[in-house]
């Protein structure tokens, strides 16, 4: 069986962990100060927040923008559903805009014609969660020009993206957004089994993000609205959750992170040999920008329905049927029967729901074999033919 995406565990990740077991802190201790310090250097950012999962750090990112009742969120319909329901934990309403027909990014010129139709109806978005589909980066320094224009904050979903580049800069900067945020679940690029982490540059944003991942609750007198009581005091600020990373999880992903770059060149070098080998079958292999590297998280080809017998679904059971397993990223958010409840319907992001049709995710991760690499296109143009 070979999956679309695949953790890959060494003996080094494994004494990490077991160090921290036999260690006095299994969470709140220092291996998330050293995870977050390991991302902070990779990314050359300022402070990082370690959470529990992307999806938290969604969350609290839209939490410390300030992003609540009566608020707008914009993102791609083409990505995750958590890009999207993070505004609706904070009260706030959710809007799409369409993706670019050739990176199926969220497309800036379509923001920028739905800016200024809000503009006129009143109703901006107050937050912008452009989606690094696959690992590669969108059109940031666009979409940070018209967020100076419209005033609204960016919130990067780089989920995908640890490891890649947008203009020869590492993705997570935050150059241009506010806060950047990473999923470390087991099918992305580096792995704490479930994890997260949001980064920024802004000081403030950085104290609430810390705040937030745990109940609120700050130990540090400097944060404290009352004088304390004594050493054993905390005193809660403000409500948070309990959204924290154990120190185990920690340790595995300042491991990990010590092979990233690895990690990303071995996609880098499986994606060429890829594109090379569908050079003469009916697909359309993933479009890189110039100005990305990207992490390369997915392999995402497009079938060419025009100019084969065969329909997605056929294609998409064959290959599953020889354990090839394949999958689709993304289903369009807003044909998610709960997404359609509030009133969006087919036909509303066409290019979303075109890509949707055709696209296949295909296996891609750093430990996948040239043997297996080839049994993939066999089936595929098989699967294609047959
Ligand atoms: C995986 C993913 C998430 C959620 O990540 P978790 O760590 O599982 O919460 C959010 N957005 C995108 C684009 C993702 O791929």
């Amino acid at each position: 069986m070979i999956r679309y995406g695949q953790q890959d565990i060494t003996q080094a990740d494994i004494d990490a962990v077991v160090e921290v077991l036999k260690s006095t802190n299994l969470t709140q201790g220092p291996a998330i100060t050293r995870f977050e310090q390991s991302v902070i250097n990779y990314c050359n950012v300022k402070h990082a927040v370690a959470v529990n999962s992307a999806t938290s750090a969604l969350h609290i990112a839209c939490l410390a923008l300030g992003l609540g009742k009566g608020d707008w969120l914009w993102t791609t319909p083409n990505t995750f559903v958590a890009s999207a329901n993070c505004a609706l934990y904070c009260g706030a309403k959710v809007d799409f805009v369409d993706i670019d027909a050739r990176t199926y990014n969220l497309c800036p010129e379509k923001l920028e014609e739905k800016l200024v139709r809000a503009k006129k109806e009143n109703r901006l978005p107050k937050v912008v969660v452009p989606v690094h589909l696959s690992g590669q980066p969108c059109n940031m320094e666009a979409i940070h020009k018209l967020s100076k224009e419209y005033g609204f904050r960016i919130i990067e979903d780089a989920s995908h993206a640890i490891g890649g580049k947008y203009k020869n800069k590492p993705i997570g900067n935050c150059e241009f957004s506010d806060i950047t945020i990473f999923s470390f679940h087991p099918v992305k690029i580096i792995t704490t089994a479930e994890g997260g982490m949001a980064v920024t540059n802004d000081d403030e944003l950085a104290t609430q993000l810390g705040l937030l991942r745990s109940h609120g609750i700050t130990r540090e007198p400097e944060l404290m609205t009352k004088e304390m009581d004594g050493p054993w005091y905390y005193q809660q600020v403000a409500l948070g959750y309990n959204y924290r990373m154990t120190d185990m999880q920690a340790a595995l992903g300042a491991s990990q992170i010590n092979r990233l770059d690895e990690y990303v060149a071995r996609r880098h070098a499986i994606a060429q040999r890829y594109d090379e080998l569908f050079s003469d079958v009916a697909v359309t292999v993933p479009w890189q920008h110039p100005d990305s590297y990207s992490g390369l998280h997915l392999y995402v080809i497009r079938l060419q329905l025009n100019r084969i017998n065969k329909t997605h679904l056929e294609v998409f059971n064959y290959m599953r049927s020889k354990e090839i397993i394949v999958n689709l990223h993304y289903i369009p958010v807003h044909t998610q029967p709960y997404y359609e409840k509030m009133g969006f319907k087919p036909g509303d992001y066409p290019e979303s729901e075109q890509y949707y049709l055709e696209a296949i995710s295909i296996p891609m991760y750093p430990t996948l074999t040239i043997e297996q690499q080839n049994e993939v296109v066999n089936v595929l143009k098989e699967a294609l033919m047959s």
